[in-house]
């Protein structure tokens, strides 16, 4: 993958698996993402999701 220039710098992540990572930095490349929770009753910081997260392809 190229280098990543359009890094959204309000949205920082170190999650490199992901489809929307910033190659070779720690943001995001979506304008916008959602996160979320799959616990009913979130306590610590394990219990919440970037629910825009897609695994990056091969
Ligand atoms: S979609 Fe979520 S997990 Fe993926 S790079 Fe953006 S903030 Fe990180």
């Amino acid at each position: 993958m190229a280098n990543c220039n359009n890094p959204n710098k309000s949205i920082g992540c170190t999650v490199t698996q992901c489809e929307y990572h910033c190659n070779g930095q720690n943001y995001c490349t979506l304008e916008k993402i959602t996160v979320g929770t799959h616990e009913a009753n979130p306590t610590v910081i394990e219990c919440t999701d970037c629910e825009s997260f897609k695994a990056k392809q091969g």
